[in-house]
């Protein structure tokens, strides 16, 4: 019996990594991902499609059978903490450290100490384990600015060349983990489509 495999990705990095080792294990999406305005994209391969969705919403499509497999980042599968998905592959690609930063200039103060974030469980978790109680500030995106602004005295965020964060006059001070993109598996697509999909990680595996 042949079943179709749904692949999901999101656009950015993880795309832009992504489409190359698709390509040299054989799978070519029929338009480009990046100007194509449909969010399921048909491949070379009948048997194989594309869903683009936002890089939060990659593990909860997997986890829900939405999708087959996907590709998304440590720092998005820690946050996610399921125990529903497989995540047989490290892609070693869009890489980058989550770490925690300050202002160049940081005085420490009186008081309990402000973490603003968009990673709110990974950074509970890394103060917990260090038994610094925190208040976590989530925010979704110019982490950078909240120091400048005063609203936290540090940030959680991903560091890449380093060059954001100097520019807003901060300093990292600790990485909290290496990240790099997964492949990750539904369970129950793992047993259905078990051939389809052991190919695919064996394929990817000697590439990667
Ligand atoms: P950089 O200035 O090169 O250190 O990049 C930092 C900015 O890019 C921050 O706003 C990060 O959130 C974002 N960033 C860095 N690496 C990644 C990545 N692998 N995936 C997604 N965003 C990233």
């Amino acid at each position: 019996m042949t079943s179709s495999l749904t692949i999901a990705i999101s656009k950015g990095r993880i795309l832009d990594d992504t489409l190359p080792l698709l390509e040299k294990v054989g799978i070519v999406p029929e338009e480009n991902p990046d100007k194509s305005r449909k969010l399921i994209l048909g491949t070379n391969q009948p048997d194989i499609n594309l869903i683009i969705v936002r890089a939060t919403d990659v593990p909860t499509y997997v986890e829900y059978g939405g999708a087959d497999v996907g590709i998304a980042g440590k720092d998005i599968l820690l946050e996610h903490d399921s125990s529903e998905l497989y995540e047989p592959l490290d892609l070693g690609i869009a890489k980058c450290r989550l770490m925690l930063a300050e202002l160049v200039q940081y005085k420490t103060r009186n008081g309990r100490l402000r973490v603003a974030t968009k990673y709110t469980r990974t950074t509970r978790k890394y103060f917990t384990e260090q038994g610094i109680q925190v208040e976590i500030i989530k925010l979704y995106g110019s982490m950078e600015l909240a120091p400048v602004l005063g609203l936290a005295d540090k940030i959680v965020d991903l560091v890449d060349t380093g060059n954001t964060l100097k520019a807003n006059g901060l300093k990292a001070t600790d990485t909290i983990c290496e990240i790099s993109s997964r492949l990750i598996v539904n369970k129950a697509a793992m047993k259905i489509k078990r051939d389809k999909i052991k190919q695919l990680i064996s394929s990817l595996e000697k590439i990667v």
